[in-house]
């Protein structure tokens, strides 16, 4: 069997394979990240786990189950069509198969990074991306809580993504897999040594980086955007160390959105991206402080307008 061949027998496993490999990845590392929770919890938890896992494991089920129902194939079967048509850079190219899977895995990432901002900057997306925001705790079953809609524009955009890359099929697996297990470790309610922390987050993203994203702070929540690298952020000056409040002391979750039966409950989840006046959040009307009006010169000659 030339190499060729072996790659083509590698894919066909894979394909058939795929769901099995991801649920049994999620399964451990998911066991893993439970029982360190409970060993060593960074936060004490607001809600119980019992209603807090009902819905956001609720909402996990549901998500499998309109992904397999809206799209034909998984991601790994785009990344078999890009590969069997030519399409996408590193087909284009020809880039060798070593090189090709690093450099797709690292631009996923930075596809999800952008992704991720422009959730946070276009009011509507917001609106859907605040489910994940409005777990008033943070734990594990926090990094999957996303609305289904989200998830069918994610999936959309990760299929584009891999399309234009050409990512191979190995590559798409290693970064779902990737992405699944540094989601709930870095969601996880879980203390790690401050040396080791700092060390990891050269690369890594670690509970405590994440944790400031889920702040209720406008400026801490839009901030630390990434999920596996912490490059993007650094590089493009989103990165925070801490938030003001200190890990313990931080308020976790979205303004004006506590109660339980709307955070914590499917119902209430499902809704949610659909409740409120349309200018209760947006990147571009964010309240800026009075000091920071006087100051900036294009708001000098104005009269101010009243914000909302
Ligand atoms: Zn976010
Ligand atoms: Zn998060």
């Amino acid at each position: 069997m030339n190499l060729g061949e072996t790659g083509m027998a590698f894919e066909i496993w894979v394909m058939a394979n795929e769901p099995l490999v991801r649920i049994g990845f999620f399964v451990a590392v998911f066991a893993l990240v439970a029982l360190w929770e409970t060993a060593s919890p960074r936060r004490a938890l607001l809600l119980s786990r019992k209603q807090r896992w009902t819905a956001n494991l609720g909402l996990v089920l549901l998500n499998t189950v309109v992904v397999r129902w809206v799209f034909p194939v998984a991601a790994v079967g785009m990344a078999a069509l890009a590969a069997e048509r030519g399409w996408g850079l590193l087909n284009l190219y020809a880039v060798p198969f070593w090189l090709a899977v690093p450099l797709a895995v690292v631009a996923m990432d930075f596809a999800i990074w952008l992704q991720h901002v422009m959730v946070h900057a276009v009011p509507a997306l917001w609106r859907l991306h605040r489910v994940h925001h409005a777990d008033v705790d943070y734990d594990l079953t926090t990094g999957a809580r996303f609305h289904p809609l989200e998830i069918v524009l994610s999936m959309g955009i990760k299929f584009a993504t891999i399309a234009l890359l050409g990512a191979p099929v190995l590559a798409v697996l290693v970064f779902e897999v990737l992405l699944s297990a540094c989601a709930m470790f870095n969601h996880g309610n879980i203390r790690l040594p401050a040396r080791v922390d700092r060390v990891l987050r050269w690369f890594m993203v670690t509970p405590d980086m994440h944790r400031v994203h889920h702040s209720v702070e406008d400026d801490e929540s839009n901030s630390n955007f990434g999920f596996n690298l912490t490059w993007w952020d650094r590089l493009f000056g989103t990165y925070r160390e801490q938030p003001r409040a200190g890990q313990r002391g931080m308020t976790i979750g979205i303004r004006d959105h506590t109660d339980p039966h709307e955070v914590a409950r499917l119902p209430g989840l499902l809704s949610l991206p659909f409740k409120g006046p349309i200018t209760d959040y947006a990147i571009n009307r964010r309240p800026y402080s009075a000091k920071a009006l006087a100051d900036a010169p294009v708001f000098k000659s104005q009269p101010q307008q009243e914000s909302k």
